[in-house]
């Protein structure tokens, strides 16, 4: 791997992250690979009832009124949200060589007006962040959703049931694909639920939720 002196912080702290996560699945024996992708079935099914949902709903217009114009605003942000989970998924989810892309992405030269990950074919995720996967810009959401109370229910059932995985009042998978690496040694900045005291007071009141009303 080339010399990463020039990265910038978000650059680096993607790809020390991609690089450990890839380092720790290397050797993990086949029955704790297993496991976790057995973990991440139901998430999986999860992000495809999203896309499926965006694909029936949304891609027509977000294809006529940004892309073939050219004022796409979804991945034309630097330094977008990624968690843990999200490259713990993505590897998990990935080939080898899908993975050197992203690393090539992370050491290449930056256009600080687009997303690091998005070249000219497109996203270079196989499962993109969660925060990439539920993203609607205003306009599309006002377009698609108006007089259609029927269409924006169920968007915001697809919603909850994103917390299910992401938001730690309860166990949930992020918290704990992030539990399982820092139990290996790991420790990343992307270690949000681990990290980031507004998540973490919402994991305690969680638990504390839990113990009164078991
Ligand atoms: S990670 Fe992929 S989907 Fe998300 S902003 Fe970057 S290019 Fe777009």
């Amino acid at each position: 791997m080339p010399a990463t002196k020039q990265l910038s912080e978000y650059n680096r702290e993607q790809l020390d992250t991609l690089l450990m996560v890839r380092r720790r699945l290397a050797v993990l024996g086949q029955e704790p690979q297993r496991a976790l992708q057995e973990k991440i079935a139901d998430y999986l099914q999860f992000r495809s009832d999203v896309d499926g949902f965006l694909h029936e709903h949304f891609t027509a217009l977000c294809n006529r009124t940004c892309y073939t114009s050219r004022r796409s605003a979804c991945c034309s942000r630097e330094g977008i949200i990624t968690f843990f989970a999200d490259v713990v998924i993505n590897c998990l989810q990935s080939t080898g060589d899908d993975l050197d892309k992203l690393q090539r992405d992370l050491l290449g030269i930056q256009n600080e007006h687009k997303c690091v990950y998005l070249t000219a074919r497109g996203c270079h995720w196989r499962v993109r962040p969660i925060v990439c996967a539920m993203f609607l810009c205003n306009r599309a959401a006002k377009t698609v959703f108006e007089d259609r109370p029927s269409l924006r229910n169920r968007w915001e059932e697809l919603c909850r049931r994103k917390q299910l995985f992401t938001w730690p009042d309860r166990p949930v998978l992020f918290d704990f694909l992030e539990a399982f690496f820092i139990d290996l040694g790991c420790s990343s900045p992307l270690m949000y639920l681990h990290n980031s005291p507004g998540l973490l007071r919402v994991k305690r009141r969680g638990q504390a939720s839990t113990r009164d009303n078991p």
